[in-house]
């Protein structure tokens, strides 16, 4: 996608640890343009493949998924990272997070995945996979299936890409960073 690698090139800014920071228009502040064309450009991606809604982990999955729960006129859930007291059915798993490197307790309600849900996840970045290991474990609890992963940044120098793909699963990632090494990002 063009524009979104553009962009990247422009204003992304590289960190050590592998850490690509796009808080200028994606994940602080936010560009609803590039977005709605992010979600345009999922929607074609997924165009052939069944699904009745959109999932996400909070936060910064929340602004793609639900541009493109818009566009595809489907309801959008995203997972949350504190358990509400109130929740009901309450599914959960434990999620590593490459960016704070600390362990979290996830959880989404049974009452909107269900075993009827045909699922396509969306999320800002994919690095190690961690987030969409726990989203496909939270699936399988809730017996719904799995249709596809769409990224709006992939990391191919870490393993999550990899872990996905050979797990079968239908993964679309927008623009794919090869190496951010020497603080140059290198888009592929
Ligand atoms: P994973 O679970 O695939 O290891 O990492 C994905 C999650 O970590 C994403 O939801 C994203 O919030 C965060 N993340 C991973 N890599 C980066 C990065 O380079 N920059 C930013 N801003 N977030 C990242």
């Amino acid at each position: 996608m063009d524009a979104l690698k553009k962009r990247i090139l422009q204003d992304g800014k590289c960190f050590e640890g592998g850490i690509l920071k796009v808080d200028s228009f994606i994940n602080h502040q936010m560009d609803p343009m590039l977005m709605h064309q992010i979600a345009q450009e999922f929607v074609n991606r997924f165009k052939e493949v069944k699904i009745n809604k959109i999932v996400t982990i909070e936060a910064s999955g929340i602004a793609p998924a639900i541009m493109v729960g818009f566009i595809m006129q489907l309801p959008v859930v995203f997972v949350k990272k504190k358990q509400p007291k109130t929740m009901e059915n309450m599914l959960t798993t434990t999620v590593h997070s490459f960016t704070k490197d600390r362990d979290y307790t996830v959880c989404i309600s049974n009452n909107f995945l269900t075993a009827e849900d045909h699922v396509l996840f969306i999320d800002d970045f994919l690095a190690n996979g961690n987030a969409s290991l726990g989203m496909i474990d939270l699936i399988k609890q809730a017996g719904a299936t799995l249709s596809g992963m769409g990224f709006v940044i992939e990391k191919a120098f870490q393993n999550g890409g990899k872990i996905l793909r050979e797990k079968g699963v239908h993964v679309e990632s927008l623009a794919i960073i090869e190496d951010l090494s020497n603080c140059e990002i290198k888009i592929r």
